[in-house]
């Protein structure tokens, strides 16, 4: 039975020890905060696999030029004088194309494949957590832009993903009567679940310390000590910890922890905003996305969780007024009786963590024999949480990466700044 550090305790790091437990591993979970409490506890919910496309794709550069000069646009990039990130920006740039963004989708739907099942699993194994199948609506106020997504749905196809059926006017609202005449069509992914992200994380620590996994808070890891090509021990402020695997999940942190051991891991904070509403103002029958405005709504149990935003700004949880303020805008305008005076119980800041290509990172560190990373999952954490889980300890256990693992490989950062 080997020792395994997992840095991270959100919904990559939780899942993960998981799947590592089940496999008879002794794991512990170091988290600098409250483990579930960070990007994985403050998002939409969505498991959504089909969605495989990453973010930087062909168009988006000119997308996100117009966006620039609205601040209440879905898309901002605080420009930053700093060597690593205008390095992260070149290539995040670069990837914008075509070639790139359909091999990164093919890469990630076919990662995504056993997502269902492995929930479902989850469920089986008495991990507790709100977990919806009402599926996931996109809608359009421009209907060339749902005709041009609905074409490019053909990319998952071959993937074993479903093609949706396009509704207009009328018959899209009889679907979801909460949507606004604003919005012309749609089409639903029936596959797709949406989960309450705090329920998730909280079965999963909840089965975990039930199974005597430990899992401490208020642990930051400061340092990696590394000898004779491996990582020999973690160390926090208050104690040194001997290891025989070490995994780097943490989320937007990544990139400081791949530092103390000498490892390049480019992850830059994607950052999203929120706001939910207890209890639900309107209630629609499934989650939706708001296509052009780039705003998820995730009904769940005890209310109504609006989403969205992309800030490029950094590590930092600091909410901006005007962007809570243009999500609600959006769920106001196109979401039948939602009042005008509703007012949310909570906002909050969430940072995805982002590769320049957009990809998860998931493999072998290279260079040091016992680590290892599963980060990088930008808008599709808690979607692939659950394949990464099974991956990652498959490759830890037997110390073979997964061919479905190779693409998302760190060594694809060798030799950046
Ligand atoms: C607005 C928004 C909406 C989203 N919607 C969806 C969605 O619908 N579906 C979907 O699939 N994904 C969604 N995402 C993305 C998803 O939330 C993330 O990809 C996912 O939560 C990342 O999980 P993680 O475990 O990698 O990181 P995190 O949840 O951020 O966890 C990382 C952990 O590492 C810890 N840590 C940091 N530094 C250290 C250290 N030095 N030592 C120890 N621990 C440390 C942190 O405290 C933290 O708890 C959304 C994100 C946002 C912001």
């Amino acid at each position: 039975m080997a020792k395994v550090v997992v840095i991270g305790g959100g919904v990559i790091g939780l899942s993960t020890a998981w799947e590592l437990h089940k496999r008879g591993e002794d794991v512990i979970v170091l988290d600098s905060r409250t483990a579930g409490m960070a990007a994985s506890a403050v998002n939409a919910g969505w498991v959504s696999p089909a969605m495989a496309g990453p973010v930087p794709a062909p168009g988006l550069v000119k997308t996100s030029m117009k966006w620039m000069l609205d601040p209440e646009s879905p898309l901002y990039i605080r420009p930053r004088l700093n060597k690593s990130f205008i390095s992260w920006l070149y290539r995040f740039w670069r990837a914008c194309n075509a070639t790139s963004y359909a091999a990164g989708l093919e890469a990630t739907a076919v990662l995504g494949g056993g997502t269902m099942e492995i929930m479902d699993q989850w469920v089986a194994d008495g991990v507790k957590f709100e977990m919806h199948d009402f599926g996931l609506l996109y809608a359009y106020r421009d209907q060339a832009a749902m005709e041009t997504d609905l074409k490019a749905f053909q990319g998952v196809t071959p993937y074993g993903y479903a093609q949706p059926t396009a509704m207009y006017g009328d018959d899209l609202r009889q679907f979801e009567p909460v949507l606004s005449d604003e919005l012309v069509g749609g089409y639903h992914v029936k596959e797709e679940r949406t989960v309450q992200p705090v329920s998730l994380v909280k079965g999963l620590i909840a089965s975990l310390q039930n199974a005597g996994v430990e899992i401490r808070n208020g642990a930051p890891v400061v340092d990696l000590e590394v000898s004779q090509g491996r990582v020999v021990a973690v160390r926090t402020p208050a104690e040194r910890i001997e290891a025989d695997h070490v995994l780097i999940a943490a989320g937007a942190w990544t990139g400081e922890i791949g530092k103390m051991a000498g490892a390049k891991l480019p992850i830059e904070a994607g950052k999203g905003y929120g706001l939910d509403f207890r209890p639900a103002p309107v209630k629609p029958k499934q989650s939706i996305y708001l296509h052009d405005d780039r705003i998820a709504i995730s009904p769940f149990n005890d209310g109504l969780r609006l989403s969205g935003t992309m800030e490029l700004s950094g590590i930092s949880d600091k909410v901006t007024a005007r962007r809570i303020g243009a999500i609600q805008k959006g769920g106001k305008r196109f979401l039948n009786g939602f009042p005008d005076d509703a007012k949310p119980t909570q906002v909050w800041a969430g940072m995805r963590p982002m590769a320049p290509d957009g990809l998860p990172v998931l493999g072998k560190v290279s260079g040091l024999s016992n680590l290892t990373v599963a980060s990088g999952h930008a808008m599709l954490g808690v979607t692939l949480a659950a394949v990464t889980s099974v991956q990652m300890a498959e490759l830890i256990t037997s110390g073979k990466t997964p061919d479905v693992l190779k693409p998302f490989s760190p060594a694809r950062f060798k030799g950046i700044v």
